[in-house]
């Protein structure tokens, strides 16, 4: 057995094949795959096999995408069938809340160049009439994609694999891994079978890897537990039956009939495909468990759980209702197997939390779908530091060292449960909440707050009046909540407005070689001691992988503020980064503080007048003047008893201040500027209204217009790079050019509804961009968004299409900033 290689992958499913494959394909020569059991024996042996484009982010969209390309690739590769049947797949509506479901989705599909074909009721009875279609109203087909054989898709991506060189190990088990300061020493056991059980023999090899990738599955509690990280990936039960032959169908076919595509039936939780003249009904219904929280026994091969059929009772019947002529076929088989999930459904996929060279693919529910575009864009990753797409929204890091394991089971089961609800965009979740709060949680929920998820945090999303339900305001259009956004907007841009931060993350870096690191470290000048700056970490490919906003404490103490849902990605970074460079530069601290400080931004013309009410100084009255505390920088202010590091910027473009304090005196504070507050009309605020304040000024959100896909000056941010010093990812973003230009458009939609920011952009005929962010503007009373457009697009005056609910609305690209667009309202002296 080879016992040093450059990468070793963990994991013989779809997944770890596919990834070693690709490994492979991007030009690595050394690649081993060790799979304890068979190939396959994982998940990957009882998936359905279903690959559903369907899904409602961009980054996913290109994983799937590429999927059903590639698979189809497969056969003349390597000579072996993958199974791939493409039969289509009919996504049905039985509401018009739906039918704006799949628009939405469709906007987003298209702009992955992801065809699609709207049907009518009429249009599926006159195809498929075995399908009750009379409560329907309308589908969306995808004529590309179908379903696969998950074991024949694995192999020939394993004999592939093969064929570029790779090694497969079956049969071994990683059962330890140690860092070497250079590789990875894995020790693997040689498994036995020994009555009908797979059991660990005394052979073991230790195997010296430079990179290592876990694909464990269901394993992945056991992987989490040996490399000391917390992983939210806890499997979840999931049945499909397969039913006897129906007369009806085995009569269609035989008259000539096209297999059906797969049919989804979301409002009724169920998809259905055919298989061998019956169907197969498979479920995502409510009340399934989640299973092996604390690792998979030893007995659990490839091995399913007992049937739960009254736990499946209603999607049973509601697909009886569907097919009628179903009702009528036996039970033939069926599979209870553990499907693994995490807490948004996402798979973690990137670079392990403190370790180095340690890549996790874990927690895959849509593994069989996801796994060749996995493989892509892992390998991109890893062989050539980034990938195409903006990897963020499935790295491991997005959830925090607060993550526990009573958390992800019980957020997975919700997870699990929610992939056929509404997917609304103003969606929030509501398992396991609330559990991270800041001090002023019970204040602002008694004033009305409707709080949003992020990162655990609850943050206002808006206030609304008592007796107002957030849940059934929901909507694709402008929601119920709409009306309290833009008042809430209104107060800021006229009076003054306070919005909770404190999820902002936090980190404190300082030492002799702090100022060095951080001038390397991000691509603008570093701010004076007192002053901040706007500034950007690159990646090692020149795009853009966190924002901050310095702050200079001392000469050598700096005080780091980026977006609040990235914490533990943002801290990771920043550490192996000072990590590799301390050695060269001098002693660097960090400290991520994010729980020590709460923040509140007050902004809005009479912010000012709010907060001379409450400051102690010897001179209150100029203590807040331009003079005194300049536009962009940062002061030490008293308000009351509370000890505030005051930062004169708003991110909603109006006069104002973040009140970065003690957590433990949040309360004080919050009571203090509430009382303050009264006599000016001060509005609290939430993160909706503030949204759509910032995109007025075209300021760049992390997440959206800011990720791994687009360097700053694609973001359209020149003023933030200074070229005349040396910057870590430097010399790439020279190199990537300009592919894609940031814009903002005011954009004339329906009378009702607002762009969310994942819709598609034409100019002409031609798509020219996407989307971003989306909103609504109180300034220019009408739908405002970001996006990205091609360069040669990206110019003030042109007038573009958006795509929403299946039409073309006017879009014009405007100005940056066109709110102040000279931030006069931020500069004005008091
Ligand atoms: C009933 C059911 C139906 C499904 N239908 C679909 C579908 O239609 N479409 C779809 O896309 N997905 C479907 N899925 C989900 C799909 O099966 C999984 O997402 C996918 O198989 C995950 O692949 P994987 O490679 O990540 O994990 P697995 O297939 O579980 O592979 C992990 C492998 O790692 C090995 N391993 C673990 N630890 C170690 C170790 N320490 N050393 C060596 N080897 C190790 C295991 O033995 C296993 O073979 C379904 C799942 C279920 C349960």
């Amino acid at each position: 057995m080879k016992t040093q290689v450059k990468a070793l992958v963990v994991g013989g499913g779809a997944v770890g094949t596919s990834i070693a494959y690709h490994l492979a394909r991007a030009g690595w020569d050394d690649v081993m795959l060790l799979e304890r059991d068979e190939l396959t024996s994982g998940s990957t042996w009882h998936a359905a096999g279903l690959l559903p484009y369907f899904n409602m982010s961009f980054a996913t969209t290109h994983i799937h995408d590429y999927s059903i390309k590639f698979y189809k690739t497969l056969e003349e590769e390597t000579g072996l069938n993958a199974g791939f049947a493409v039969v289509g797949n009919l996504r049905m509506a039985q509401t018009d809340e739906r039918m704006e479901e799949y628009m939405l989705y469709a906007s987003t599909a298209e702009t992955c160049g992801v065809p699609y074909q709207w049907m009518t009721p009429d249009e599926v009875k006159a195809k498929w009439p075995l399908i009750r279609t009379e409560d329907l109203k309308g589908a969306i087909y995808h004529q590309t994609d179908g379903y696969i054989n998950p074991a024949d898709v694995t192999m020939a991506m394993a004999k592939g694999a093969r064929q570029r060189g790779v090694v497969i190990e079956r049969k071994w088990q990683a059962d330890a891994f140690h860092w070497n300061g250079e590789a990875w020493e894995v020790t693997v056991t040689k498994m036995v079978e020994k009555g009908g059980n797979l059991i660990p023999s005394d052979e073991q090899v230790v195997i010296t890897a430079e990179h290592v990738v876990t694909a464990s599955g269901n394993h992945a509690q056991r992987t989490a537990q040996m490399l000391g990280i917390k992983m939210p990936a806890i499997p979840v039960e999931h049945q499909f039956i397969v039913m006897d032959s129906d007369p009806e169908l085995v009569k269609f076919r035989a008259e000539g009939n096209v297999e059906h595509p797969v049919i989804r039936d979301a409002d009724a939780q169920s998809y259905v495909r055919e298989e061998r003249g019956g169907w197969i009904l498979g479920v995502y219904e409510p009340n399934a468990p989640a299973r092996f929280e604390y690792g998979v026994p030893d007995s659990f091969r490839a091995d399913l759980f007992q049937l739960d059929l009254d736990r499946i009772e209603d999607q049973y019947m509601a697909m009886n209702h569907r097919i009628p002529s179903a009702e009528d076929c036996g039970l033939k088989d069926d599979f209870n197997g553990p499907i693994c999930y995490t807490p948004d459904g996402n798979p973690l996929v990137g670079p392990a939390p403190g370790l180095r060279n340690m890549w996790l693919a874990e927690g895959f529910s849509f593994g069989i779908t996801a796994a060749g575009g996995t493989g892509y864009y892992l390998a991109q990753l890893m062989v050539e530091g980034e990938a195409e797409i903006d990897m963020a929204s499935l790295d491991p890091k997005r959830y925090g060292d607060w993550m526990t394991t009573e958390f992800a089971a019980r957020k997975n089961e919700e997870a699990y449960e929610h992939v056929y609800i509404l997917h609304h965009p103003d969606e929030e979740r509501p398992a396991c909440r609330p559990l991270r709060t800041s001090p002023a949680y019970d204040r602002q929920a008694a004033r009305g707050a409707q709080f949003g998820w992020t990162n655990g945090w609850e943050r206002p999303n808006y206030y609304a009046p008592e007796g107002f339900n957030d849940h059934e305001s929901r909507s694709f259009r402008r929601g119920g909540w709409w009306q309290y956004a833009v008042d809430e907007a209104k107060a800021v841009r006229e009076g003054v407005g306070l919005i909770d931060a404190t999820a902002f993350t936090k980190h404190l870096v300082k030492g002799q070689g702090a100022t060095a690191f951080l001038d390397w470290f991000t691509c603008n000048k570093l701010p004076n001691v007192g002053r901040i700056n706007l500034t950007y970490a690159l990646t090692g490919a020149g795009t853009t992988r966190t924002e901050y906003t310095i702050v200079r404490l001392a000469q050598d103490e700096y005080y780091l503020v980026s977006a609040g849902g990235w914490t533990a990605y943002d801290s990771d970074y920043l550490r192996k980064a000072i990590e590799d460079k301390a050695p060269e530069l001098g002693y660097i601290e960090c400290h991520d503080v994010t729980t020590q400080w709460g923040v509140f931004a007050i902004a809005g013309p009479k912010s000012r007048d709010v907060l001379r009410e409450v400051i102690k100084d010897a001179n209150p009255d100029t203590a807040l003047s331009n003079k005194r505390f300049p536009w962009l920088t940062m002061r030490n202010i008293e308000l009351g008893m509370v000890p505030v590091r005051a930062i004169r910027v708003a991110y909603t473009g109006e006069l104002g201040w973040e009140l970065h304090h003690p957590i433990e005196m949040q309360n004080h504070l919050f009571d203090l500027l509430e009382k303050a507050g009264e006599k000016h009309g001060m509005k609290l605020v939430g993160a909706r209204a503030q949204n759509w304040l910032r995109q007025e000024k075209s300021y760049r959100a992390f997440g959206t217009e800011l990720g791994r896909d687009a360097t700053p000056l694609e973001a359209d941010l020149p003023r933030f790079v200074n070229m005349d010093k040396d910057f870590q990812g430097k010399q790439a973003m020279a190199e990537h050019g300009i592919k894609a230009k940031c814009v903002t458009l005011l954009i004339d939609g329906p009378d009702d509804a607002d762009p969310w920011g994942r819709e598609v952009l034409y100019h002409g005929d031609a798509r020219v961009g996407r989307l971003t962010s989306g909103g609504y503007s109180v300034a220019f009373g009408k739908s405002i968004g970001m996006g990205y457009v091609k360069p040669e697009t990206a110019v003030v005056g042109t007038k573009l299409k958006v795509k929403m609910f299946d039409q073309l609305w006017d879009a014009e690209i405007v100005e940056d900033s066109p709110y102040d667009p000279k931030n006069a309202t931020i500069r004005v002296d008091g």
